[in-house]
Order: structure tokens, then C-alpha cells, then sequence
């Protein structure tokens, strides 16, 4: 950020004074452009034992596969966001829709928060995907998957599923997610 967004002035970095961290703060109307993390909200849709996935027609990760999810939007809710993904890219409907995991990444300014749902009805191919599947378990394209996150999702899932209760945590990236590309601003 270098120009300010009310006045086009250029931004200076300082503490404003009762604050304790950096700030862009303009030179000229001494607004402060706090910069906050973003959410991404998505939905791991399943269909009796199957898994919905799409494979993506957008980089990063152009042609890897991943589960429904992107930016929440202004004036919606992470549920709404959730579902918005979904039929965008995957022209899907989801029922029985339940907060699932929550992933706190600080190294990338990003909260990531799934919702799980079960297909109501059928699904097509959005404008963001080159191909959408349901997959059984042991068709997963492992090797395959967009986003380290993905990985995540889906072994929680398949592991909870063995209990059959599914419920809701908050986890860190792990290890092996380090330089690995998430979503970003197209
Ligand atoms: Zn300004």
C-alpha cells in the first residue's frame, strides 16, 4: 500500500500514537489504513460416501482439484459465503450445512473456515472449474490437490467419518504447508 484510498496521498509507515504496531497512516488526512486478515470460507460437500471436488480453471493451481471455498464477501455470512462458493463453482446446493474446521494461518494474514454439507439434488460445472467429480474414498487424487489445506480437509474428514462424528476444530498449518501457494486476489 503506498497511496492513500481518500485523499491519494502517499502513505507513510509509523505507530500512531495508543497503537503498538506499524501503520500506513496518509501523510496528508492522517487516515490509518489498518490492514486486517482475510477470510476464506468453503463448504466440503459430500454425497452419501462421496466427496465433492472441482478442478480448478483459475491459477494459482490451475488444474489441481479443490474443495469449493474463496473470499468472503462484504454483506454476507461465512455460512452464505460458503454456499455462494459452492454454487459458483461448483452449480451445487447444499443441505444440512455444518461449521467444520476453522484454520488459523498468520503467516499468510489468512483465516481459512469450512463448513461441511451433503448435495441436495445435483451439481454442474461453474465458471472457476474446468471439471467437478464425487469421489469415493479411494479415488482421491491425492497427488493431485490444489491447496495443502485440501490434504488437510479431507484426511480429517475421512477419519472422523470412521467415528462418525464430525467435530468442529481450530488448526494450525502444518509443516508441510510452508511455501505452498493458498488463494489469492485474481
Ligand atoms: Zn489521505
Amino acid at each position: 500500500m503506498k497511496f492513500c484510498s481518500e485523499c491519494a496521498a502517499p502513505l507513510r509507515e509509523m505507530i500512531p500514537e495508543g497503537d503498538n504496531r506499524p501503520r500506513y497512516v496518509c501523510s496528508a488526512c492522517d487516515t490509518i489504513h489498518y490492514q486486517n486478515p482475510r477470510v476464506v470460507t468453503g463448504c466440503l460437500v459430500t454425497a452419501g460416501r462421496q466427496v465433492l471436488l472441482c478442478r480448478r480453471a483459475i491459477e494459482p493451481r490451475l488444474g489441481y482439484w479443490t474443495i469449493p471455498a474463496g473470499f468472503m464477501e462484504n454483506g454476507e455470512t461465512m455460512r452464505e459465503g460458503a454456499l455462494r462458493e459452492t454454487w459458483e463453482e461448483a452449480a451445487a446446493e447444499v443441505e444440512d450445512v455444518a461449521l467444520y474446521r476453522l484454520f488459523d494461518i498468520p503467516h499468510i494474514n489468512q483465516v481459512y473456515v469450512f463448513f461441511r454439507g451433503e448435495l441436495a439434488g445435483g451439481y454442474g460445472i461453474g465458471p472457476e472449474s474446468l471439471e467437478v467429480r464425487l469421489f469415493d474414498e479411494q479415488d482421491i487424487p491425492w497427488s493431485e490437490l490444489a491447496f495443502p489445506i485440501v490434504t488437510d480437509v479431507l484426511t480429517d474428514y475421512f477419519s472422523d467419518r470412521q467415528g462418525d462424528e464430525y467435530p468442529v476444530r481450530v488448526s494450525k498449518p502444518s509443516p508441510l504447508w510452508a511455501k505452498q501457494t493458498q488463494h489469492k486476489r485474481s
